[in-house]
């Protein structure tokens, strides 16, 4: 860490000392766990565009498509582990430094670090909804059935997106086969939110409410270039809860950070709100 960085940590320390901090984390907390974050610098450019909620209901080769897609992008997704930036978080809040804690991202990462009541605005990939009944189901049992419904599936993915998403080649998915809802026969879908798809009203109401209720709204990793992450930083900069923001690369919430810091998330999270003897000395 340059000079620089390393007196924006401190301050950011001491705000996350003073407790009430909600936390908003993006796809580029979770690059360091193997998950791309496609928008970010270190991401890979993704060249199909992600599926929306109209195609997938509408098109059902579209459909068969994409979840021989995202079959072989569970097999990234559902492998990942927290990182230490995760571990970061889940210690935070575990010693009551956390007002809340909103994701945006989809592979459940917070959680298995640990951390609890996490707002995932965009859903869970490790969730498998009906479209007809409402029923949920789990992914794993769900990746079963699909692998044995296709013994002879053998495509292998070149990329994987932080939405479960792989590039590949639509030749290679002709003859996959879906499976439909075990209890009515009906369309299944991942728990997360497509585009074009809104984020539920009661998410939505329950994260504003978070960050009304905020010392700090803390920014992990993301561009903050959609509007569902992004109204967030505009309602805590009207409410006059300060904004810091930890990203690498550029971020739409520039503007609104009373703190902005850009370096790596693996570097900076660990060493905030350490509790070590020497960290104590160096604090008086
Ligand atoms: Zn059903």
């Amino acid at each position: 860490m340059d000079f620089e960085v390393v007196e924006q940590v401190a301050r950011l320390d001491g705000w996350l000392g003073e407790g009430g901090v909600v936390v908003l984390s993006g796809a580029g907390l979770s690059t360091d766990s193997g998950i791309p974050d496609y928008r970010g610098p270190s991401g890979s450019a993704r060249r199909n565009t992600p599926m929306t909620y109209q195609t997938f209901t509408g098109d059902p080769v579209a459909r068969r498509r994409y979840w021989a897609r995202s079959h072989l992008g569970w097999r990234t997704i559902g492998r990942a582990a927290p990182n230490d930036g995760h571990r970061a978080v889940a210690r935070w809040q575990e010693r009551g430094l956390l007002h809340g804690l909103i994701t945006q991202n989809v592979d459940g990462l917070h959680q298995a670090a640990g951390a609890r009541d996490v707002v995932e605005l965009h859903g869970n990939l490790a969730r498998i909804t009906c479209l007809d009944c409402g029923g949920l189901s789990g992914r794993a049992d769900l990746e079963h059935r699909l692998t044995a419904a296709n013994p002879d599936f053998s495509a292998v993915a070149s990329a994987v997106n932080a939405d479960g998403d792989v590039e590949l080649d639509d030749a290679e998915l002709d003859g996959f086969a879906v499976v439909d809802c075990l209890s009515c026969g009906g369309t299944l879908k991942p728990d997360v939110v497509y585009f074009g798809e809104t984020v539920p009203a009661d998410r939505v109401s329950r994260a504003f409410e978070l960050v009304a209720g905020a010392r700090t709204l803390l920014v992990l990793g993301s561009s903050l270039t959609v509007m569902s992450g992004r109204r967030f930083v505009l309602r805590a900069v009207k409410q006059g809860v300060r904004v810091a923001i930890v990203n690498r690369g550029v971020t739409r919430g520039e503007p609104y950070a009373d703190l902005l810091i850009d370096a790596p998330l693996g570097v900076v999270l660990p060493n905030l709100a350490r509790e070590t003897e020497t960290y104590r000395l160096l604090r008086q």
